[in-house]
């Protein structure tokens, strides 16, 4: 008989009174000498099947291995439920052990487990209520951004992983190299001869997509990224990975308030996609860590996204009379407190800061007339801070070369890069969002390395 997933049951694939197999993992099993009840996971939902094994057809000993964690085979007849709690059931008939898991040995007992316990489990914490459904929820966004994309006409382009430029400045970068360690090739002034390295140049992992992005938007018209991004920030907090996925539309044609619009409806389009598709994971999260979950989703939906210049959003952050931990002043890089300040204490909805000291930000962002501020923009969310970082990029040879001299940053391997301002430039923008950041905020989860499968974080590359 071919197998039929839960989530497929509960649609109602499958008549009451029809014969089905479902196979998966053993979240409880309970009951008496009469008969025993296995809550069933196979994954596919949040929902677990109820297994019901009448002990007339089962002995004791053909029970025993079917412990919590276990994986089995189960063929019967879908019946209705008489107990609460659930609406069917199956009435089991041939019951198969694919695997056993040793009580003494299987972590992943029952409930309650702390997320940090689950941490050192990685290996196994997707099969608990809590990560399943986060994988899924992870899975569906992931599925959306390419639906959001698609549908308005961009094209999925593949960035390079392994890059030789490194003067984006976005965050430190992993080196990739196999020159030997222990004895590195010297140039006669003692500095490491790179052009004996695998590349015949320093390389590193990227910390974004977005200048080869560029080269796609300026050819294609519109593109996106999505793809792992490393950044080598030794920086330990709930919003940082070492490892992360960031998608990166990077659009001809498209001013900053073109940019803003589209980074607003994607955003928006993404949360509700999840309300949409995930409903029974989200109900699942919010009744578990976060009563306000739906609320806050809803309420992002709800209304449009305050648009105010970071001179304003200053401005507001001085007058507030709050103590905050980094002081603020014209200038200043806006770390998340003062973030979510605006968002959650003044407006109470997301905010799009834009035209930010140039100083703060990358070289690339299109300079405005009063030769102090750049056209970028991060939009800010609730519990989050910043989700989003974009700008309109400068399309002006003349004033980029300007701005990468006054920085001296070494152009030399970036020659390609110019060349988009060289041949044909259009007015264009882009930005940048972090995966996680965004299923952070639709799973309502705290901390960054709980939104991933398999979290890199200094000091921590286990699994
Ligand atoms: P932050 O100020 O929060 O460190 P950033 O300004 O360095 O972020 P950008 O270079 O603008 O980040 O990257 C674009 C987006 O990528 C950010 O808005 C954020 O959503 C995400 N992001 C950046 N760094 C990380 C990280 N280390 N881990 C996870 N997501 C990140
Ligand atoms: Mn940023």
């Amino acid at each position: 008989m071919k197998r039929t997933k839960i989530v497929d049951i509960y649609a109602g694939a499958k008549p009451v009174g029809s014969e089905v197999s479902v196979m998966g993992w053993v979240r409880t099993r309970r009951g008496n000498k009469h008969v025993q009840f296995v809550a069933l996971n196979d994954g596919s939902t949040i929902r677990n099947l109820q297994i019901v094994l009448d002990m007339e057809k089962f002995t004791d000993e053909q029970l025993r291995p079917v412990t919590t964690g276990s994986a089995i085979h189960i063929e019967g007849i879908l019946v209705e439920s008489m107990g609460k709690g659930q609406s069917i059931e199956i009435q089991a008939e041939k019951l198969e052990i694919f695997g056993t898991a040793d009580p003494d040995e299987y972590p992943l007992q029952k409930k309650g487990h702390t997320l940090e316990f689950l941490r050192e489990k990685a290996h196994l914490r997707p099969r608990t209520n809590t990560f399943g459904a986060i994988l899924r929820i992870r899975s569906a966004l992931a599925f959306a951004i390419h639906r959001f994309f698609q549908e308005r006409g961009f094209f999925y382009l593949n960035t390079p992983l392994i890059t030789a430029s490194d003067c984006e400045g976005a965050g430190a970068m992993f080196q990739v190299t196999t020159l030997p360690l222990n004895e590195l090739p010297r140039t006669e002034d003692g500095s490491i001869d790179y052009s004996a390295d695998f590349f015949g140049k320093q390389a590193a992992l990227t910390v974004s997509g977005q200048l080869e992005g560029e080269l796609g938007a300026t050819a294609l018209g519109a593109i996106y990224t999505f793809g792992p991004t490393f950044r080598a920030e030794n920086s330990n907090t709930p919003r940082h990975l070492a490892e992360f996925w960031m998608i990166e539309p990077e659009m001809a044609f498209y001013d900053i308030t073109d940019n803003m619009q589209l980074a607003e409806d994607f955003v928006k389009y993404c949360i509700r996609y999840a309300l949409d598709n995930c409903h029974d994971d989200i109900e699942f999260l919010s009744s578990m860590y976060d009563k306000e979950l739906i609320t806050r989703l809803e309420s992002v939906l709800a209304d449009s996204f305050v648009r105010l210049t970071y001179t304003e959003g200053v401005e507001i952050l001085e007058k507030s009379g709050r103590k905050f931990e980094f002081p603020v002043y014209w200038g200043a890089d806006l770390s998340s407190e003062h973030e979510r300040y605006l968002v959650e204490e003044h407006f109470r909805r997301p905010v799009i800061l834009t035209d930010y000291p140039r100083e703060i930000k990358a070289f690339y962002m299109k300079q405005n007339e009063d030769g102090r501020t750049v056209r970028a923009m991060d939009v800010l969310f609730p519990q989050i801070g910043e989700i989003i970082g974009g700008s309109e990029r400068e399309e002006s040879y003349e004033k980029l070369m300007a701005r990468i001299e006054e920085l001296g940053i070494p152009m030399k391997d970036m020659w390609w890069y110019l060349d988009t301002r060289r041949f044909g430039t259009v007015p264009h923008s882009g930005f940048g969002l972090g995966f996680e950041r965004l299923v952070l905020f639709v799973t309502g989860m705290t901390n960054i390395r709980d939104v991933i499968p398999f979290p890199r974080t200094p000091g921590n590359a286990e699994f």
